[in-house]
């Protein structure tokens, strides 16, 4: 049951920043059986599918994205802050509640094709994500689909994604 999850999931009033309620997943990350079960629900929609690439946005992306690629037996590949990737990237900006940020990937990370699963670990608004699937559509990719562990369903952050592409979200707030 994904929702037995929630007992790992720690709230951290006024983080960051005031007014932010984080969801602190470091309780689930040290829990053994409640990783496992995690990285299996999460991967469990993509069993059937034919995937080539898992793509994630650092750093708590890259938690749930190396062991999901691993369990499906596919590659992965990183989403980053600008000046983190060694080689060439592509870059796309992206709107924070005050100014912009900016997201990197390797422009020969994946090839005109290939099917890509995005994943984060939590959706909020949803500009993360939104510029993740950018990048990767830029790079000619397909989008089979988007794994979250969580999202925050008030933000409404669904409303932001190609509403085509799939979302699997395990647990709800
Ligand atoms: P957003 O772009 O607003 O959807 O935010 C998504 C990113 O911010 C994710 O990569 C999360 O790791 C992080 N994030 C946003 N809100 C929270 C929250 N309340 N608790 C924990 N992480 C959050």
């Amino acid at each position: 049951m994904p929702s037995r999850l929630k007992q790992f999931i720690r709230d951290i009033p006024n983080f960051p920043k005031d007014g932010i309620l984080f969801k602190d997943i470091t309780p689930l990350l040290k829990e053994p059986s409640a990783l496992t079960h995690t990285i299996l629900m999460m991967s469990h929609p993509f069993k059937d599918e034919k995937i080539d690439m898992i793509a994630s946005v650092e750093s708590r992306g890259f938690l749930f994205g190396v062991p999901m690629a691993h369990h499906l037996n596919v590659g992965f590949v990183p989403i980053r802050k600008p000046g983190k990737l060694p080689g060439k990237t592509i870059e796309e900006s992206y709107d924070l509640e005050y100014g912009t940020d900016r997201l990197c990937i390797h422009e020969d990370s994946i090839k005109v094709g290939d099917r890509v699963v995005l994943v984060d670990d939590v959706l909020a608004t949803g500009g993360t994500m939104n510029a993740s699937i950018q990048l990767v559509q830029k790079l000619g990719a397909e989008i089979v689909g988007i794994a979250f562990l969580m999202e925050l369903v008030f933000l409404n952050g669904r409303s932001k994604l190609n509403s085509d592409i799939p979302i699997h979200s395990l647990l709800s707030y």
